[in-house]
């Protein structure tokens, strides 16, 4: 039997759309059928092969991307006894290998034989999609297949917020892509005083206002926003959240922090960071940098399943495009040009 999928084949731009064997379902494996999944960034740099991204990453071609979905579980392997057949559920992308020395002190989620779901293995731009068992996670009745589907992402902000302590703080959140958007809804949610957006696409900053900015600051504007950010609080934000990869924008994030501000580090800087100045801006000022690799596993699923379930968060906003696999060309290229936000996919029925 085969089975229709996006596949990388080529290291240059682009997917093809063909038919590939049914995977096989091996003992400690999940074979589910794909009802939703959605495009990440991580994705994009497969599609447009940004080697620096890929090169290291991408053990063997071809192989099928993806690697936010929700799906139907339709066979088990022999060794799975915590899902079955007809369950609804999704799955981290993370594959910790559970005996090395970060997950045998109960940090999985930065194991260092991680397997990564849609990166060194083939993923769920398919109709069918074969998980590990120790990744997949039933999901509530009440959320919806697509809801579902943003789980893994929304996963990744949900530590950095929470950890902070944004209640009734001042906070900037830089790069109002999905992940920013999911940042600033449930910084949102939680009641900061001030929640300050940045990023240099008008219709992400609109999109920003829409999930609870209150304050929306364009970087082509105003590059050097740190001193309004300084004015702004009285002598500096509490807490700075990076999801967009920019070391400008991280340098002036670290200089709009007051005393003993924190700096979460969520995006991927692709140059160098070069801190101008470490001694004013890190060392006297007693600023904490904080790196995040996403979800723990699994407190984080729980949180985010929860918070999807609290309805405050509106996921029509973030989710502005869908299209079927076939026409997975258009819904790249649209992921490429920035427009819109959480572009989801979805299997021919
Ligand atoms: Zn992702
Ligand atoms: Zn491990």
């Amino acid at each position: 039997m085969s089975l229709k999928a996006i596949v990388k084949t080529t290291r240059e731009k682009g997917f093809d759309y063909m038919d590939v064997e049914m995977p096989k379902v091996g003992p400690r494996d999940v074979l589910i059928k794909v009802k939703a999944a959605a495009i990440c960034g991580s994705d994009l740099n497969f599609y447009v092969w940004n080697k620096a991204f890929c090169e290291g990453l991408v053990k063997e071609l071809p192989f099928i991307p993806g690697h936010e979905c929700s799906g139907e579980v339709v066979e088990v392997g022999s060794a799975v006894t915590h899902v079955k057949a007809g369950d609804r559920v999704s799955f981290d992308s993370h594959i910790p290998c559970g005996y090395c020395r970060q997950c045998q002190i109960g940090r999985p989620h930065t194991c260092t034989n991680m397997g990564l779901f849609g990166h060194n293995m083939n993923g769920c731009f398919a109709e069918y999609t074969v998980a590990k068992e120790t990744g997949v996670r039933k999901i509530p009745d009440a959320l919806s297949w697509e809801a579902a589907a943003l789980l893994e992402p929304l996963g990744v902000v949900i530590r950095p917020v929470l950890e902070s302590g944004v209640s009734m703080s001042t906070v900037c959140i830089a790069g109002c892509g999905p992940i920013g958007q999911f940042a600033i809804s449930l910084t949102s949610a939680l009641t900061a005083s001030r929640i300050f957006a940045v990023d240099i696409n008008p219709q992400r900053l609109a999109l920003a206002k829409e999930m609870g900015a209150t304050d929306l600051i364009d970087a082509r504007e105003k590059p050097n926003f740190g001193d309004y950010l300084i004015n702004e609080t009285e002598d500096g934000l509490d807490i700075f959240i990076d999801a967009s990869g920019n070391v400008h924008t991280i340098n002036e994030g670290l200089r709009s922090l007051r005393f003993g501000g924190t700096m979460y580090m969520v995006g991927n800087p692709k140059e160098p960071l070069v801190i101008e100045n470490p001694m004013r801006k890190i060392t006297l000022r007693e600023v904490t940098i904080k790196g995040n690799w996403g979800r723990s596993m699994f407190e984080t699923w729980e949180k985010a399943e929860n918070f999807l379930l609290s309805g405050k968060i509106n996921l029509d906003k973030i989710i502005t495009h869908r299209f079927p696999m076939s026409e997975y060309e258009k819904a790249f290229e649209i992921a490429k040009s920035g427009e819109g936000c959480k572009i989801l996919l979805y299997p021919e029925e």
